[in-house]
């Protein structure tokens, strides 16, 4: 990946307009201009010109970005402002390193599997043998932090077995016309099993052959974020490998942010040759490469389709899970204002700025709320996490679902 300094060219082409202060949603809550992404720009200019240091505020300012790319969708010269965040990002590790906890999540924890399935396990627990309810009701969560308790109402629900437990006792089909990777996602495995079950039948059903390489790790996305670019190295090496060596036609994910990575591992490995080409969504591969066949049974709900932005503006994946949806029978189908906009997830964003994301979330949930749906699909198991959670506060009965997990109703 391309240091900071190495991009000093990109960081050259903003005229300064302001246009990023329309479609940036933190300057939208914040109003402030270190917020938008004109600033970050300038400040990632002099910091790979060593004509700024590394302050607390410079930090603070290259963590309040989603990485939502709505600057660089409406910036007139494209100025790749979430990459320069990331670089940033990467260079204010490099210098000050990571705090002990967030290092040993992101080296430690997120890259093992087994440590995964053991937290998983743990944290399902947690939640269904009253410790979770009595936790909450002790207000000793409050006592800790008097936002604590509200941080871990963004918690998702855990799974009783994760999806690599399920696989042991599933016997995947072989031979078909297409062979197919799907490439295993953290939170596919650890809180939604039944995703990746019915992503197996969707692709079965349309005659592939799927093969999952149950080693793969975590993407890398979350080790970028935090601009540990070596780790995410490590992990785009191991998993190209993994990838390649299924000999698939195609490496395919069930979420927006894995998937918008796994595109990009061209420029964290040389392993990766070819990927870009060969990862997509589960979705576009189903209408383009397959034209998607949805089965007899009707689904009746109002569903409302939620852009994620790593898979909307990241991959370009847009129109392709609303005809899923479209082609469902017995589905009505209600586009919602704004469906593109962020909802403010963005990984830890929600848990380190709970009041700044959950600001952006209810915007989001105006919107869904507007048209009354009784399902909102969203294709990325994070953006799932944070709706779900601003559905809940807000009161909205509405469930989130994936498109793929819809169409596996209808078989
Ligand atoms: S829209 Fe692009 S060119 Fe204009 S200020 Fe923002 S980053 Fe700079
Ligand atoms: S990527 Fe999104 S959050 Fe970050 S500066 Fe651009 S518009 Fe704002």
């Amino acid at each position: 990946m391309k240091t900071l300094k190495q991009m000093r060219e990109e960081s050259e082409k903003c005229l300064r307009c302001g246009l990023c202060q329309i479609v940036c949603p933190i300057y939208n809550v914040l109003g402030s201009e270190p917020a938008v992404a004109r600033a970050k720009v300038r400040l990632a200019r002099e910091l790979a010109g060593d004509v700024l240091k590394v302050t607390p505020r410079m930090r603070k300012i290259m963590s309040l970005c989603l990485n939502c790319k709505a600057c660089v969708a409406n910036c007139p010269s494209q100025v790749h402002t979430d990459k320069l965040v990331l670089a940033a990002r990467a260079q204010i590790k490099d210098e000050d390193g990571l705090p002990f906890l967030l290092g040993a999540a992101l080296k430690q924890f997120l890259p093992n599997n087994s440590l995964q399935g053991v937290a998983a396990k743990s944290a399902y627990l947690y939640q269904h043998l009253g410790l979770q309810q009595a936790v909450r009701g002790s207000g000793l969560l409050k006592a800790v932090s008097p936002d604590l308790a509200q941080k871990e109402g963004v918690m998702p629900e855990f799974a009783p077995r994760t999806f690599r437990a399920e696989l042991a006792n599933m016997t995947l089909k072989k031979g078909g016309k297409v062979k197919v990777a799907y490439y295993l996602s953290c939170m596919t495995n650890m809180v939604n099993p039944a995703l990746g079950k019915a992503v197996i039948e969707v692709l079965e059903r349309h005659g592939c052959e799927v093969v999952i390489p149950t080693d793969v790790q975590c993407c890398g996305t979350p080790q970028l974020a935090y601009g540990d670019v070596e780790t995410a190295e490590a992990l785009a090496r191991n998993n190209a490998r993994l990838l390649a060596a299924t000999g698939a036609d195609y490496i395919l994910t069930d979420c927006g942010t894995c998937g918008d990575t796994l595109r990009h591992y061209e420029e964290l490995t040389a392993d990766a040759a070819g990927f870009e080409q060969k990862v997509l969504d589960v979705s576009e591969f189903l209408v383009d490469k397959l034209g998607v066949k949805p089965g007899d049974k009707p689904v009746e709900a109002v569903v409302t389709y939620h852009d994620s932005c790593h898979l909307n503006r990241g991959q370009g994946v847009n129109r392709q899970p609303r005809e899923i949806l479209k082609a469902i029978p017995g589905l009505t189908f209600r586009e919602m204002a704004e469906a593109d906009r962020c909802c403010g997830g963005a990984g830890t964003f929600a848990i380190t700025n709970y009041d700044l994301s959950m600001a952006i979330l209810d915007r989001k949930v105006g919107n869904i709320k507007a048209v009354n749906p009784t399902i909102v699909a969203a294709g990325c198991p994070a953006c799932k996490m944070q709706l779900e959670h601003g559905l809940a506060r807000n009161n909205v009965g509405a469930t989130v679902a994936h498109p793929v997990e819809l169409l596996a109703k209808t078989y």
